[in-house]
């Protein structure tokens, strides 16, 4: 069976003093936990994440990183930066990277390339827009990104896939456990179509508007692994019920 996996992304949020208060009231040391917990602090905010984590069961992973290992690349950070310093995990492609910042399936996969050679653990983010889904594409728009990011690489065991209609991410809209398990289920068979990936160890979380709430029917469903939560996860309390709920999963 798969092991949950609940990921905070922190996004641009938080100061030294949240950071710690919030940590503090997530992380228990010694504490087991039913799934595995990280968080995803902005880059500033990491060497504190580690610091606070250590001898608990929450890691600790970066929003991004580069697409090169190193060099005249003015503002990045390299995977092996991340690695070094002490993070275990990298969100890659998330859709506010892709709609602010322009990341191209290509660009994804460079950064996957980076961070599988450098020994972290990606999370790769898909989901198509409101508009996409309204016309029928969005089982063609996630394969695209799926396959544009996953397809050729080493390593693929290691990755996470995240399924984030963008619809559903910080709009308080939430895509029906059903809707969900279908989309998972489509990305898993095409993991199977993928050379070196293992549909049946990969976990596929979902994200978009998980609360404490949602969670337990979203885990419910078999092909849903566990969430990559955004605004829930900036209240310690509502991201602890979250990590609660994964003792829904079948
Ligand atoms: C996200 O940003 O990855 C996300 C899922 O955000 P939210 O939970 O706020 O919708």
């Amino acid at each position: 069976m798969r092991r949950p996996l609940v990921m905070g992304n922190w996004k641009m949020h938080g100061t030294r003093a949240s950071v710690r208060q919030l940590l503090q009231e997530i992380t228990r040391a010694g504490e087991q936990m039913p799934a595995d917990v990280a968080v995803c602090p902005a880059y500033v905010h990491l060497q504190q994440a580690l610091q606070l984590c250590e001898g608990t069961s929450v890691s600790v992973g970066a929003q991004d990183c580069s697409h090169m290992a190193a060099g005249a690349f003015t503002g990045e950070v390299s995977a092996e930066m991340l690695l070094d310093l002490g993070c275990r995990w990298v969100i890659l492609g998330h859709s506010e990277r892709r709609q602010y910042h322009g990341e191209s399936d290509d660009l994804v996969a460079a950064k996957l390339a980076a961070a599988l050679q450098a020994g972290l653990q990606p999370v790769v983010c898909m989901g198509e827009t409101r508009e996409e889904r309204e016309a029928g594409e969005a089982e063609y728009i996630v394969s695209r990104q799926l396959r544009g990011a996953l397809q050729g690489q080493a390593g693929l065991k290691q990755v996470v896939v995240a399924y984030e209609p963008v619809w559903a991410i910080g709009t308080g809209l939430t895509a029906s456990p059903e809707e969900a398990q279908d989309m998972h289920a489509f990305i898993r068979a095409q993991l199977g179509d993928i050379a070196g990936a293992d549909p049946g160890t990969m976990r596929v979380l979902y994200g978009g508007s998980v609360k404490a709430a949602n969670a337990a029917e979203l885990f419910g469903q078999p092909d849903i692994d566990g969430a990559l939560v955004g605004g829930a996860s900036l209240d310690a309390n509502e991201f602890r019920q979250i990590v609660d709920a994964t003792g829904a999963r079948r």
